[in-house]
């Protein structure tokens, strides 16, 4: 990671750290650093395929864009394609990714070569077009965007200083004082303004919005800033663009902000909830009949809905431009 400043703001850190991490690594799988739910198990995303699908029939019914945010090495997409695209008019779908590493695009774009009309960018703001309904989904996305962390109630924040090869976190007064009752409490304005244009985007078009991450419901404070490099967890500031810089998403934050926003929140809930009500289990039964090892096929799949795994520590929500309740939602 390269940086000409000394000091930087945390959030400015983490940015830089994870640009050059996600440009300079393949975080994903044995050889990587860590495991992602579509990357555990094929039917995380034939099973969002699904959702989607079932969305469009009951919901839109039209001309869609299905866009996905950070979609790492494109295996989501992959699943989501091979169960659904029997049912799409292929003239009907198009698909839009966001992603800013280069090289994750390239490997993307192989993966992903037999989906029609799909299109990438690095920018936000030409990711959903405007001329139709939108069915966005982002796995893992909002944890990697860049945090603020305040201290002392508010009044001061981490900042770090460059010492040789690693960087050392430090607390300086906050320019901006965050009042909260909480003696630490972290931010992401990334993930807020991220938030905000896309429920900009469902007041002027039809379209919803589904975010899966490891995360919060409750309003707490904490420190949730994690490292992980080859699936180990490390010191946040010890390997600075060398290794997955996260933290866990406030979804309560994001669902009052969206509901400000008047749009409708659906969650946030269990990820073990929400998968088993798409029919989780009996898919990865008949899946496991054709796997090679049954019983290492049925481990990893089960750690998605595992309540000591990312069953409970991942949440569900979606943001819609409509009132109707949602497939995976309803109890
Ligand atoms: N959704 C995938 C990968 C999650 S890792 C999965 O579940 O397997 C995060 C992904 O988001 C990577 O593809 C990374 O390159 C991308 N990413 C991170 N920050 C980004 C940003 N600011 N803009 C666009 N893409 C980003």
């Amino acid at each position: 990671m390269i940086s000409p400043k000394t000091e930087l703001r945390l959030d400015e850190y983490m940015r830089l750290s994870n640009a050059y991490y996600y440009a300079h690594r393949n975080p994903f799988g044995a050889s990587g650093d860590f495991y992602t739910s579509p990357e555990l198990c094929q039917a995380f995303g034939e099973l969002i395929g699904l959702w989607a699908y079932q969305v469009w029939e009951t919901q839109i019914k039209e001309s869609v864009t299905i866009v996905e945010l950070g979609p790492g090495r494109g295996t989501l997409l992959s699943d989501f394609w091979r169960a659904t695209q029997n049912y799409w008019c292929p003239t009907q779908i198009q698909f839009s990714l966001l992603e800013s590493s280069p090289s994750l695009t390239q490997i993307q774009q192989k993966m992903l070569s037999n989906l029609p009309n799909c299109h990438w960018t690095s920018d936000i703001q030409k990711t959903i077009p405007s001329d139709r309904p939108f069915i966005l989904i982002a796995n893992e996305f909002l944890d990697a965007l860049p945090i603020r962390q305040f201290h002392e109630n508010g009044t001061k924040e981490i900042w770090v200083k460059k010492n040789e090869q690693t960087w050392i976190p430090f607390l300086q007064e906050a320019g901006d004082r965050k009042s909260n009752d909480h003696p630490i409490l972290e931010c992401n304005e990334e993930a807020e303004a991220l938030i905000k244009f896309l429920c900009a985007k469902l007041k002027n078009q039809k379209g919803i919005v589904l975010l899966i991450d490891y995360g919060y419901v409750e309003n707490k404070g904490g420190d949730s800033l994690q490292a992980i490099r080859n699936h180990q967890f490390v010191p946040p500031f010890s390997f600075p663009g060398e290794a997955d810089l996260t933290a866990h998403v406030n979804f309560y934050a994001l669902s009052l902000l969206a509901q400000k926003q008047n749009c409708f929140v659906h969650g946030p809930i269990l990820q073990a909830a929400f998968l088993n009500r798409l029919g989780f289990s009996e898919r990865i039964q008949f899946l496991s009949q054709k796997a090679k090892n049954p019983h290492s096929f049925l481990r990893s799949a089960r750690c998605l809905v595992d309540p000591t795994a990312m069953g409970a520590l991942f949440k569900v929500m979606a943001i819609s431009s409509f009132h109707n309740e949602l497939p995976g939602f309803a109890p």
